[in-house]
């Protein structure tokens, strides 16, 4: 049996990651794999860091690990909020930790416990550096040009979407996620095809941003061959009292609530 969990854009909520972790073993998931973002927006940097590297599972790097372990110009585009959460992100984490998120890989195969690999990035997979965001099908065509394994899992707009290549055009699954936006089920079921190749954006754990406050992410079942989007509650209050009480802007905590 072989169910990975894909876990992106925890972004240092640990509470949302405590109550993944607890669904996840719930759900009997084998593996666990992480697309980055581990840190940035919230309180709890060191916290959800220790606890990634403590799985020793296969992460790659995302822009905010990006940027707190290696600055650049890239911060002086983000917003003043996400600016402030960055520098004060670098004084949370020690040398070591900061040297460990600038020696990520963007962009990984991944051979599960059982069953056939997959490939994770937190982008896309034509340019990982670049940090592209694949809002729409037109956008993920690109990225299906460098995708050789059939499934590929990526995060980055904390929106979770079901992208397709027929062998002709990418498409998006609107279908397969419509209960998740309409019904706010906490449970969504797409079952893959052979012959297709899917680049799946598994949303965010720690800051949704589709509406749904709930921490999102997906699980592979290797052997049903279906990806299963999970929404779990947690105590998003604490998230934003640690927030507050660490001298973070008052708009990071507001659009926790409001999913945005
Ligand atoms: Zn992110």
């Amino acid at each position: 049996m072989s169910r990975t969990a894909i876990l992106s854009d925890i972004h240092a909520n640990y509470h949302a990651l405590c109550a993944v972790v607890e669904d996840l073993s719930a759900e009997q998931c084998t593996d666990i794999v992480c697309l980055g973002d581990v840190v940035g927006y919230n309180a709890y940097p060191r916290e959800c860091l220790d606890y990634i590297r403590s799985l020793s599972c296969p992460v790659v790097k995302g822009n905010h690990d990006e940027e707190v372990s290696t600055p650049s110009m890239v911060s002086a585009r983000m917003n003043p909020a996400a600016r402030m959460a960055m520098e004060w992100t670098r004084t949370q984490l020690d040398q070591e930790q900061l040297l460990w998120l600038a020696r990520l890989q963007y962009q990984r195969i991944v051979r599960p416990s059982h069953g056939s690999s997959f490939t994770i990035v937190h982008s896309t997979l034509d340019q990982p550096k670049a940090w592209n965001y694949i809002f729409n099908a037109n956008d993920a065509a690109s990225n299906f040009r460098r995708q050789f394994s059939e499934v590929c899992f990526h995060g980055h707009t904390h929106v979770p979407k079901f992208f397709y290549w027929d062998g002709a055009h990418a498409r998006e699954d609107y279908s397969a996620l419509h209960p998740m936006y309409v019904e706010h089920s906490f449970y969504v079921e797409c079952p893959l095809q052979a012959g297709m190749k899917y680049f799946v954006n598994v949303g965010s754990v720690g800051q949704p941003r589709d509406h749904d406050p709930r921490a999102c992410y997906a699980i592979y079942d290797n052997d049903r061959n279906v990806v299963i989007f999970k929404r779990v509650e947690y105590d998003l209050r604490a998230a934003q009292e640690a927030i507050r009480s660490v001298g973070l802007p008052e708009y990071l905590a507001e659009r926790l609530e409001n999913g945005s």
